[in-house]
Parts: structure tokens; C-alpha cells; sequence
């Protein structure tokens, strides 16, 4: 009897065994619908044998093996393979958060053209003259002449034409008139198109050093400052790889980076297939993506972590930019690093991989100076003149501020104003105050379901909570004194963006953070207005630091950056460092100086003399040297058991109990359980537990065995989770 072992999006981390009389060896990678309770499911076939788990009695039938859809090539299954052994989660579940859904939906809709298609005139279309028409057919003179206008039309526009266009494009295209080219989505952000720049030195050097391997698997850091032009070294080794007829994947972090890099990449590569895989895009969509990679027919594809779950079979290359970020890092479900997988899936097609940042993480820093990656370095910014900004601290303890602003800022600003240059103040809280406070009985507004308080957001009149998305309408007064008296505390942009409106009448100030900007429009309404100078200053969150180029911007204000100076986990100085480094690169790009204002209580902190400096290295060596102390990554290897229950008690327990399931042998160190950062999230209390060793190999074995006794702990009230290479305490 024929079985086939099908993955299926169950949380239990095995294969599900099924009848399948027509099942051959090559339909591993399939996809197979099959019954499952009282419905049915969509799942991988991963393996076939004559040979269940079960007795033969208790098999069910699969429904159907869909051989219309490609199956999922060989080496995914194995990068899936990999991702379940060492993020110790289901193998159904791993597959499934990469397969598009619209693929494993019990109805999979699957057209034989689900691209739209372009009838674009060819040369010989546009030489043909009118009056060589053959016959004397309106229509037909009428399609030419709207194609010589517009240059392409799609079948669709073409029925609203004339009934009849549709058949006459095809006998157009049959003449060579036209021709068939899929149709490519419209953009709107018009940034010039980028001109082939003569490379400075260093980009040279870095291309070459590239080239010399390009065949080959190696992790190379491009290290390069803000501004050196890392973009144009991506464009350059891309266009090598295109020329060989490989693919390219580049993941960046964050959606709001895609337009601007699909917009470079194409205009470079104007007849290039290129697709964008991001969050917002609908299943239909996404699934066509996913299939036009795997066809081979996309030859760049630029996501978000997710997308390093493309099939590309012709791969080539990946780029990460900005490698650093955390967003690489999925912080629910399968718990990956994408970043990570990226260089697990460049080793296993032995091709190379790209990490660029200017703030590298301190890991990857590290196995760059390990040898295990290479390191190349760009120093300077690319665009002649450009320097790094200069960066002066406001010690906020000795002068007085203004709604959260001080004298030297307002005056840098009003300057900046003048010189018709644009500016930014970045304050990484959003709504109008993180607090709201009664004068009389000190009542704050705090979150019921989170150990958070409710941040005030006078626009819409209501107290919101960031962590569960609750939200209330803004009290009339004290709840537990009634005093009327309620006072909004401590400065977020909508406040930041009032007050500047008051000080500066006259400018045009635009604010950005998460309240604003969903939507893909959203950010190409942002980022346009920018690019065509219709803003004069930005008040906005972190979304505004990361790896945007503003070439007219010369002055960055930041406020409250202390609050990560001091904090519990372990990472909260280099992420603010980062944060920093990137914040201040985005000022003087161009050939207008930069400067840079921060107000902090800690002028004279080790971050900021560094920062001062530009000096990342000098500032990698003290957190390396603290790092080395402490025993912590990238010196160690880390995983956290997270459990999260009604009482923070039961939690406790239920980790200690843990931490006794396995002895841990001598290179493994279980630390305590202790309460998470936010203990309470979502009416949930939440603790955790740290497992650390020097060696990543004797973790994943203490993992594997730890996992395994996990996950047969009969349910009780807690809910646990693994995350491995933890990113957040
Ligand atoms: P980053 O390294 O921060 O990603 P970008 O790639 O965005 O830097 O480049 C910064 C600016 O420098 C861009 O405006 C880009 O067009 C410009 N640039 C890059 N390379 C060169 C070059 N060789 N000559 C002149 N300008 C360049
Ligand atoms: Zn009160
Ligand atoms: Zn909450």
C-alpha cells in the first residue's frame, strides 16, 4: 500500500500518514488535500513509503494529489527542514507560515495566466504607416493609432475600445506588430532615475573583491557609513548575476524601504522581471509572486522576511540591507531570524550573500573579525563634499525647555527654515503624551489587560494602550478622586508636532509615525513630498531613521533618547546606538552639511562620545568587551522559554518545572525563571526562562531533547513558547 507523510498546519511536530494508491516518488513536494477531523486540509507531501506510523486499519484516504500546482522544489523542503530542527517548532507549521495562503486554502484558485499581459507595440508596429493598412477596417486603423499613442494597452482596455480589439491584437501580434510582456505594476514615487554613477574607490574595491568570488558561497559584511553608497554596490554585483541569467533576492526590513529600492532597481533594470514580496500585498498577489519566482520568470525579488521562503531556482545572490535590524527577527510564531536563514539558504546553493549596514550587528561584527565573514569597508560618502553630520549634545539637565524643546534646537530649526533645508525631530513615542496623570491624587491611566500605561491621543480624544491596542475615550475627570484637573505628561509626536506648528506658523511640518502611515500610499504620499521639497520640517518615530536617503535634509533634532540608556536588556544600548548612527545619516546626504542636535541628560555616556566621533568601532569594542564579560551573545548561544498563564505564579511554576525536565550537562547554564519585561500582556502574566551555552551545537542538542520533553507535558494552563537566538527580554 502507498502512504504518503504529509505536513499539515497542525501544531504537532509530526508527519500525518495517508492512503495515496497514485502516488509515485516524484510527487514529494506536492501539495495534497486530505481529511482531518471532520474537514479537510491542504498539506506537503514530504516523504511516500509502503510504511505508516499507524496501523493500516486506521489510515484514511487522501482526497487528491494537486499536480497542478509546481511542487515545492527540493532544496525549500530542506531550508523548511532546517528552520523546524533549529527553531525547534513543527515542520507543518514552519512550512506553512512560508507557503502562500492562497496556495494551501482548501480551494486553491489556481488560472492558467494569472499575470495580466501587455500588448506592447514592437518597432515594426510603430513604423507601420496607417495607409499600409490592408483593407479598410475602422477599427483597425483606430488600435493602431491608440497603440502609437499610448504604447501598450492590456486586453481588457483594448474590449473597452471595440468588441472587437481583443481578436485584432491577437492578429497584430501574429504581424509582429506587438508584442506580449507581462504587465508591470504601476509605481508612483518618481525619484529621478538613478544615472550609473562613476564608482568612487571604495565601491570599486568592494565590487571587485565581490566579483573575484562571486560563484561561491561567502558572507560578506559590507560595513560602509550612511551615505557611502551601498545601494550602488548592490545594483552592481545584481547586474553581474542578472547577466548570467540568475536570480537575485534582496530583503530589506521594513515595507516602507521597498518602494524606494524597487524604484532604484528598476530603473536600472528597466526590462528586468523584479517583484516585491510585503506584508501588505493580498493572497492572490502574494501567490502569484511566489509562482513567478518559482518559474524562474522573476529575476529579482525583493521582500520582507518572509520572502527569504521564495522558491528561486536559478538563485544567484542575496543581498540583507540593513542587516542589523530587528525586524529580521519574527517575533511570534516560528521565531526566525531571516537574516540567519538567508545564510543558511546562500551556503546551501553556495552562492553569496550580502549583509550591509553602517551599524553592523554585534554578532555579525563579530564573525567578521572571527574570519567567518569577510568584511568590506566603505568609509566615506559617495556623493563628492558630502561629510558625516556634526553632532552636538543639549544637556537637557541645565537649560530649560520649551514643550520638550530646547532654545538650541528651536534656533537650529528657524535657521534651517531660512536656508530652505529640511529637518527632522525624532521622538520615538507616538500619540500626544505617554501619560496621562491626576494632579491632586497622582491617578495615572494604565492599561487593565497590560502592565502599560494608556498613552493620550488628543486627535481622536482617546487614552490607547500600544501594546494591546485598547482604547478609551479621554476620562472628564480623576476616576478615583474626580478632580477635574488631569494632566497630560511627557512629550509624543502629536505633541511635538502642536508645538512646533506654534513656534514655526510657517512652516510645513508633517508628521510621521504608525498612526499615519499605514498603507503603502501612505508612505509613497510621504516619501514624494519629501523628495519634491513640500515639507519643511518631520516630526516622526524610528520609521523615519531607517536607510532613507533625504538629499535636501541638513538638521536632525532628538529627543528623550536616553530612555533605552538604562535598561534591562541586554541589547537596548547597541540597538540605541544603531538607532542613532542611522538617525544622524540621514542628515547632509548631499553636499549641504549636516548637523545634528540631541538633547540627553548623559552627555558625557561612552554611547555618545562615541556617537560624536562616528566612531562605530571604538563603541563595538566597549559593548564586545562587555559582552565578553558577562557571557553574552555573541561570546553565547541563547534560547528562551517563554510561558505565559492568568498568574504570573503558575507561570513560574510551570518553568521551574521545566528547568528539571533534562539535565543539562556541563556547557549548559539554565538560568532562573524571572517575569518578562511587560509582565502582564493581553491579560495574560508572562515569565521566562534562559538557556545559555558557549558551544551552538551542545544547546541545539539540549534543545532537541529538551523540546521533545516539552512538548509531551499534559496542557494545563500554560501556553509556552522557544525562541531561539532571542532578539527581546
Ligand atoms: P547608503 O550606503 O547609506 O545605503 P546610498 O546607497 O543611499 O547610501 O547612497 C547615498 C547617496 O550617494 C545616494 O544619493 C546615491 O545616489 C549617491 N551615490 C552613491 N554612489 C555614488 C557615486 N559613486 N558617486 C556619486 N554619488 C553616489
Ligand atoms: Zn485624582
Ligand atoms: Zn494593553
Amino acid at each position: 500500500m502507498t502512504i504518503i507523510h504529509v505536513a499539515l498546519d497542525i501544531p504537532i511536530d509530526s508527519l500525518f500518514d495517508y492512503i495515496a494508491p497514485d502516488a509515485t516518488q516524484l510527487d514529494i513536494g506536492l501539495y495534497a488535500r486530505v481529511p482531518f477531523g471532520k474537514k479537510f486540509m491542504i498539506g506537503i507531501i514530504l516523504a511516500i513509503s509502503d510504511d505508516a506510523h499507524v496501523s493500516h486499519d486506521k489510515l484514511k484516504q487522501a482526497d487528491e494529489i494537486l499536480r497542478n500546482i509546481p511542487p515545492i522544489p527540493p532544496t525549500l523542503i530542506e531550508l523548511f527542514e532546517f528552520c523546524s530542527c533549529y527553531y525547534h517548532y513543527p515542520i507543518g507549521r514552519v512550512i506553512m507560515n512560508g507557503v502562500p495562503t492562497r496556495l494551501r486554502s482548501i480551494k486553491p484558485v489556481l488560472q492558467r495566466s494569472i499575470t495580466s499581459f501587455l500588448f506592447r507595440l514592437t518597432e515594426t508596429g510603430h513604423a507601420m504607416a496607417l495607409s499600409s493598412i490592408p483593407g479598410r477596417n475602422k477599427t483597425r486603423h483606430y488600435l493602431l493609432t491608440h497603440l502609437k499613442e499610448v504604447g501598450a494597452i492590456t486586453s481588457k482596455e483594448a474590449k473597452q475600445l471595440s468588441q472587437r480589439a481583443p481578436k485584432l491584437l491577437q492578429e497584430f501580434l501574429a504581424q509582429g506588430w506587438v508584442e506580449k510582456v507581462l504587465e508591470e505594476p504601476e509605481f508612483t514615487l518618481n525619484i529621478n532615475a538613478s544615472p550609473i554613477l562613476q564608482l568612487t574607490t571604495e565601491q570599486i574595491t568592494a565590487i571587485n573583491t565581490i566579483q573575484a568570488e562571486i560563484g561561491v558561497f561567502n558572507t560578506w559584511l559590507l560595513h560602509g557609513i550612511t551615505g557611502s553608497g551601498k545601494t550602488e554596490v548592490y545594483l552592481q554585483i545584481t547586474s553581474m548575476l542578472l547577466k548570467q541569467k540568475r536570480q537575485v533576492l534582496i530583503l530589506v526590513p521594513e515595507i516602507n524601504l521597498t518602494p524606494r529600492l524597487e524604484e532604484i532597481f528598476r530603473s536600472r533594470f528597466p526590462t528586468t522581471h523584479l517583484i516585491s514580496l510585503h506584508s501588505k500585498l493580498n493572497p492572490t498577489e502574494r501567490m502569484n509572486g511566489w509562482l513567478q519566482a518559482q518559474r524562474g520568470e522573476a529575476s529579482i525579488v525583493l521582500g520582507t522576511r518572509l520572502a527569504i521562503f521564495t522558491p528561486l531556482p536559478k538563485l544567484g545572490l542575496i543581498i540583507v540591507d540593513e542587516e542589523h535590524d530587528p525586524s529580521f527577527k519574527q517575533q511570534d510564531g516560528l521565531r526566525y531570524s531571516a537574516r540567519d536563514i538567508a545564510i543558511f539558504r546562500a551556503k546551501q546553493m553556495n552562492v553569496p550573500i550580502l549583509l550591509g549596514s553602517a551599524t553592523p550587528s554585534l554578532e555579525s561584527y563579530y564573525n567578521a573579525t572571527t574570519g567567518r565573514y569577510r568584511k568590506i569597508l566603505l568609509r566615506a560618502r559617495a556623493v563628492k563634499n558630502a561629510s558625516l553630520p556634526i553632532i552636538h549634545y543639549v544637556n537637557t539637565r541645565s537649560v530649560q525647555l520649551k514643550e520638550g524643546l530646547s532654545e538650541q534646537l528651536l534656533v537650529a530649526l528657524e535657521r534651517t527654515l531660512t536656508q530652505k533645508q529640511q529637518s527632522i525631530v525624532f521622538i520615538n513615542r507616538r500619540g500626544y503624551a505617554p501619560v496621562l496623570l491626576c494632579k491632586s491624587c497622582t491617578w495615572l491611566a494604565t492599561c487593565s489587560r497590560c502592565s502599560s500605561r494608556l498613552v493620550v491621543h488628543l486627535t481622536q480624544k482617546n487614552l490607547r494602550c500600544h501594546y494591546c491596542g485598547y482604547t478609551e475615550q479621554l476620562p472628564p475627570a480623576c476616576p478615583q478622586c474626580g478632580d477635574q484637573d488631569l494632566m497630560p505628561f511627557g512629550h509624543g509626536t502629536q505633541r511635538i508636532e502642536t508645538a512646533l506648528a506654534k513656534f514655526f506658523p510657517h512652516a510645513r511640518i508633517l508628521r510621521v509615525d504608525r498612526d499615519n502611515t499605514r498603507g503603502k500610499e501612505a508612505w509613497q504620499f510621504i516619501l514624494n513630498a519629501i523628495h519634491k521639497q513640500q515639507v519643511d520640517i518631520l516630526v516622526g518615530t524610528q520609521l523615519l531613521a531607517k536607510g532613507h536617503d533625504f538629499p535636501n535634509l541638513s538638521l536632525v533634532g532628538v529627543l528623550n533618547a536616553d530612555t533605552s540608556l538604562y535598561s534591562m536588556d541586554f541589547r537596548a544600548e547597541e540597538r540605541l546606538f544603531a538607532q542613532l548612527m542611522q538617525v544622524a545619516g540621514r542628515a547632509g546626504r548631499a553636499e549641504t552639511a549636516g548637523e545634528v542636535l540631541i538633547q540627553t541628560e548623559f552627555p558625557n555616556h561612552p554611547l555618545y562620545l562615541a556617537l560624536k566621533h562616528h566612531d562605530y568601532d571604538a563603541y563595538a569594542q566597549i559593548l564586545l568587551k562587555e559582552r565578553e564579560i558577562t557571557h553574552f551573545p555573541p561570546y553565547s548561544y541563547q534560547a528562551l522559554l517563554n510561558a505565559e498563564a492568568p498568574h504570573i505564579a503558575t507561570a513560574i511554576e510551570f518553568l521551574t518545572m521545566a528547568s528539571k525536565l533534562v539535565e543539562p550537562g556541563k556547557q549548559i547554564e539554565i538560568f532562573d525563571p524571572v517575569p518578562a519585561q511587560m509582565t502582564r500582556l493581553k491579560g495574560l502574566e508572562r515569565a521566562h526562562l534562559l538557556v545559555q551555552s558557549h558551544s551552538r551545537k551542545k544547546l541545539q542538542l539540549f534543545l532537541s531533547k529538551w523540546y521533545m520533553k516539552l512538548c509531551k507535558i499534559p496542557h494545563r494552563k500554560v501556553r509556552w513558547t522557544l525562541d531561539v537566538d532571542p532578539s527581546e527580554f
